[in-house]
């Protein structure tokens, strides 16, 4: 592997070629802001938010962008870079709504971090035009206030890019640039699958999880990683806890299966977990309806009418079905109850094909 070796703010280091000065820096401990940028996706270099100062070259250069090379000579926080960031800034809120008191996403917007974090506190740009787009709230599941786009597009590349749905593009041009599906309708009336991914990559809080408005603060959240319970692939995300309930679902960037991609199943399918509509209790049924039991009598009952059976009609009578749902030790439990108890290999699993 052919490496090259640069010098990042005095400290040099050595990366394979093909390696960014962004991602370069990172391996130094350097965290360059960024915006449009995901390290999922496909660098577009469009936020400009990443801009560095390397030596030889004129402008100043967005670091997601641009490649590492041999001897390359790089500074990331001179006067002169933080005031073209401070610009870059400025330039996003000038038409941003800038309600962070009652936004859904403070806790976690990038936008609010950066402006915090330089100073920002309003725009120089004076009387600047301001969107007032309806806020799209017409599906279960994701709430759109494009008031609050600063259009790094990274939900385009999501869409394209984790799910291949290809669902959102920009359209129009200039100030009145805006994302959505094609012919500028909404979710509901695109073929959207509802894998929430664009959610999950979104900087600000133009995209938010329905389910999660008005529950919490993000830092007043537990996460707590868990395994999703809907398909055996596995995908492993956050549960958003708050006073010992669920709130809703958020991507773990450190998921080995998954990432953070997940579908509509595991990001926004876990409101069984508090439906009273679950059963505490066995039921049994007697005449033809069921009745509620002990978990003895519901026990007694099934090793009674298994060997029953068993006896009336042999131990192939009898087959099990298991389940890419379960763990592979119920999984486990399954085929050795199968075996050992029923005596018959019929055992199957769905998954199997
Ligand atoms: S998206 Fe960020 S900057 Fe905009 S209102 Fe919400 S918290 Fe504030
Ligand atoms: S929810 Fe999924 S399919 Fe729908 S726009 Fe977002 S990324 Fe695309
Ligand atoms: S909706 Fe969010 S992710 Fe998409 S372009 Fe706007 S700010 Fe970026």
């Amino acid at each position: 592997m052919e490496l090259v070796k640069l010098t990042i703010d005095g400290q040099e280091v050595q990366v394979p070629a093909g390696t960014t000065v962004l991602e370069a820096a990172e391996q130094l401990g350097i965290h360059i802001p960024r915006l449009c940028h995901d390290p999922d996706l496909t660098a577009v270099g469009a936020c400009r938010l990443c801009v560095v100062e390397i030596e030889g070259m004129r402008n100043l250069p967005a670091s997601c962008v641009t490649m590492a090379t041999d001897g390359m000579v790089v500074r990331t926080n001179t006067p002169q870079i933080i005031e073209a960031r401070k610009t870059i800034l400025e330039l996003l809120i000038a038409n941003h709504p800038l309600d962070c008191l009652s936004c859904e996403k403070l806790g976690d917007c990038k936008l609010a971090e950066y402006c915090y974090q330089y100073g920002v506190k309003e725009s120089s740009f004076i009387n600047p035009e301001k969107h007032s787009y309806e806020v799209e709230d017409n599906n279960p599941f994701i709430i759109r206030d494009l008031n609050k786009c600063i259009l790094c597009g990274r939900c385009i590349r999501a869409c394209a890019e984790m799910t291949c749905n290809d669902i959102i593009d920009f359209s129009y041009r200039g100030f009145k640039t805006k994302v959505g599906p094609f012919g500028d309708t909404t979710l509901a009336e695109s073929d959207c699958v509802y894998c929430g991914n664009c959610v999950a990559v979104c900087p600000t809080g133009a995209l938010t999880e329905k389910q999660m408005q008005g529950k919490g603060r993000r830092w007043e959240y537990q996460r707590v990683k868990t395994t999703c319970p809907f398909c055996g692939t596995g995908c492993n995300f956050d549960l958003m806890v708050k006073d010992g309930k669920i709130a809703g679902v958020c991507s773990n960037p450190e998921s080995v299966v998954n990432g953070k991609q997940l579908c509509i199943k595991g990001r926004f399918g876990w409101d069984f977990v508090h439906s009273d509509k679950r059963l505490t209790t066995p039921l049994v049924k007697v005449d033809g309806k069921f009745v509620p039991v002990s978990w003895d009598e519901a026990f007694n009952t099934i090793a009674k009418r298994l060997g029953e059976i068993k006896e009336k009609y042999g131990a192939n009578a009898f087959a099990a079905l298991s389940s890419a749902r379960c763990t592979n030790e119920e999984n486990y439990l399954v085929q050795k109850f199968v075996r050992a108890v029923m005596g018959t290999n019929n055992v199957d699993h769905c998954a199997r094909t």
